[in-house]
């Protein structure tokens, strides 16, 4: 995969739609997968936090999620083909997801957002199973979050814990999970929840 670095952070040179096609083979040969989506503020802190940056570095996949980012590869004459948002993302693999009955898990946002959020998928993409979900506001080193991921083995877990958490949050746990596409989705379950 083609890579474009900026500030020491390997972005991914790939559109949504590419990307989500990509995922649903990683889904498919049942490969777990690290998606991290990187704006500017995201990636002046992992310049100036190193243990931050390993998180980030750990992801498969890093978008650029801002024009400031497309335009800073362009810059450097290696341009990114387009801004990916975690929102992009989860609304592509939404739909692809109700189309091949895939299993989602949620993982953020605030318990009565995330019942909102879960309610519209449903309706939304009935064709979707959500194996499971859990708010965003728990103690850091609960096993139980991750443990409730690895015995219901969703397809597809979006993680939306806001930067710097979830990013860390994937790459300190990554290593217990056997497969699932982790993507970092920022505040899309409130956008959801509507
Ligand atoms: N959030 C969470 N746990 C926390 C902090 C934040 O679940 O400890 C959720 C918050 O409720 C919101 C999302 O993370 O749903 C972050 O949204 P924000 O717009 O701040 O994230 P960004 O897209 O800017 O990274």
């Amino acid at each position: 995969m083609k890579q474009v670095n900026i500030l020491g952070i390997p972005f991914t040179n790939i559109d949504h739609v590419t990307l989500v096609q990509q995922l649903q083979q990683h889904i498919e040969k049942r490969e777990k997968s690290f998606v991290a989506t990187a704006n500017p503020e995201i990636v002046m802190r992992a310049h100036d936090d190193s243990y931050y940056m390993n998180c980030l570095q750990a992801a498969s996949y890093i978008t650029a999620d801002g024009v400031g980012i497309v335009k800073a590869s362009q810059l450097l004459k290696n341009p990114l083909p387009e801004r990916v948002t975690g929102y992009d993302i989860m609304m592509e693999f939404l739909k692809k997801a109700n189309e091949n009955k895939y299993r989602i898990y949620l993982l953020g946002a605030k318990e009565d957002t995330l019942e909102r959020a879960v309610k519209t998928i449903n309706h939304d993409y009935p064709d979707i199973e959500v194996a499971g979900y859990r708010n965003g506001y728990f103690h850091w080193d609960d096993p139980t979050i991750a443990e409730d991921i690895e015995r219901t083995k969703p397809d597809i877990i979006f993680v939306a814990l806001g930067a710097p958490k979830q990013e860390r949050w994937i790459a300190e746990n990554f290593q217990t999970f056997g497969q699932g596409v982790f993507i970092c989705v920022g505040g899309s379950i409130d956008v959801i929840a509507g």
